[in-house]
């Protein structure tokens, strides 16, 4: 058996009694959930169900100039700016160019007058490699949309709360650090060795609060501030890094190795307190038996991209933990003393900048992060930036 004896003939689109949309076809799209709408170049018109009712009806033979005369009847208005379409710049227009394009649209309900966002996806119908027609599908996302806005409002407050919050708590916490240090005085002059004890506890207790008011702060920060992206030599920020942790650096015996480095496009202060995190940990994590070298490298990818790599000859992290250590208040058994934000704030960072953070790493040998900063025409929309969650990127 054939498929000619067991589908019936195409016969021709009801309604429209023209050749060109075959009735099959024609069923196809009046089964489909979404607005679709197929034109082809001599003017026949299918739409179904779900887009007459967004549109109203639509002609089933569209006059002259049929693309031009169904990007009028659709009055689509651009998502962002709440204008009219122009007509070159149309979803319909574009397809019949031979492009695919999707976009968001705004567009009044023809009976109800309400105003809907559709995702509109237009493209070329293909006929021995000639350009018939357009076909449009809408999906509807008005409520995807306000959901979206809620969400947004939500984490907003959210963060409007934290960033609050760890930048006030920070005040009296300084108060209470300040009245342990008089006290410990008063202490060591009565030679009261159990009180100082008791105050020593209290006043490393506060300083770790104090430490993780301050990351909490980086991180709304991270989140709410806008990227300040400028073109600078990475150098400079490893160098300011390096600064940032004095003492730190020295005490740990460390030889740190920056080669000259290329230049990169990211937010300065970003950029420094990422790095700060890796080498902090790089030292904080050295091995106990052998001495902490760390090489720190940078090199331009595709793309304008800069690729860094801090790498240490630390204790390094097993396998089923390179990934969890990205999260917020992930710590390992045998983490010292820290609160798990290192690494949260690096991957927000990067994350922040369009780009992606990993590990590399062999247990007790040691460990290196790599993280890219996208170049400058990768600029798009960076509030949604992927996730690389510590994977390293394809
Ligand atoms: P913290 O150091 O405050 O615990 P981080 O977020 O900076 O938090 O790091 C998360 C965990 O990842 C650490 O607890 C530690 O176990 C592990 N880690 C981070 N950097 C290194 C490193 N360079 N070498 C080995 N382990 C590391």
């Amino acid at each position: 058996m054939n498929d000619d004896e067991t589908l019936p003939a195409p016969r021709p689109a009801s309604g429209d009694g023209r050749s060109g949309i075959t009735a099959r076809l024609a069923a196809v799209i009046d089964a489909l959930p979404q607005a679709v709408i197929v034109l082809d170049t001599i003017g026949d018109c299918r739409s179904n169900e779900p887009a007459q009712r967004i549109f109203g009806p639509l002609p089933v033979a569209m006059p002259a100039s049929p693309v031009d005369g169904l990007c009028t009847h659709l009055h689509m208005r651009c998502a962002d700016r709440d204008v009219p379409i122009a007509p070159a710049d149309h979803p319909c227009s574009r397809a019949l160019r031979g492009e695919e394009c999707s976009r968001d649209v705004i567009v009044r309900e023809h009976r109800s007058g309400e105003e809907l966002m559709l995702r509109c996806h237009a493209q070329p119908l293909h006929e021995d490699q000639r350009i018939v027609g357009v076909v449009v599908c809408n999906v509807d996302i008005s409520d995807l949309r306000r959901s979206t806005a809620k969400l947004r409002r939500i984490n907003q407050d959210l963060e409007q709360f934290a960033a609050i919050a760890s930048h006030d708590l920070q005040e009296p916490l300084r108060i209470v650090r300040s009245y342990l240090g008089l006290l410990d005085f008063r202490q060591s002059i009565r030679g009261d060795e159990v009180a100082r004890r008791h105050l020593a506890y209290a006043e490393e207790s506060a300083a770790r609060l104090q430490r993780m008011l301050a990351n909490l702060l980086d991180i709304t920060r991270i989140s709410r501030q806008g990227l300040k992206r400028v073109r600078f030599n990475a150098g400079a920020a490893v160098a300011e890094a390096l600064e940032s942790l004095g003492q730190t650096v020295i005490e740990s015996g460390a030889t740190v190795s920056v080669p000259e480095l290329p230049e990169v496009y990211a937010d300065r202060s970003f950029l420094v307190i990422l790095l700060r995190n890796l080498i902090a940990n790089a030292l904080k994590y050295r091995h106990p038996d052998r001495p902490c070298r760390i090489a720190i490298d940078a090199w331009k990818g595709a793309n304008d991209e800069t690729v860094f790599s801090v790498s240490d000859s630390g204790i390094g992290i097993a396998p089923e933990h390179r990934e969890i250590i990205f999260a917020a208040f992930q710590r390992l058994p045998n983490a010292a003393p820290g609160n798990g934000l290192g690494l949260d704030i690096c991957r927000r960072i990067v994350e922040r900048h369009g780009g992606s953070i990993w590990v590399d790493s062999t247990l007790g040998v040691g460990s290196t992060f790599k993280f890219i900063i996208p170049g400058a025409q990768e600029d798009g929309p960076l509030e949604h930036p992927p996730h690389s969650n510590g994977r390293p990127p394809p």
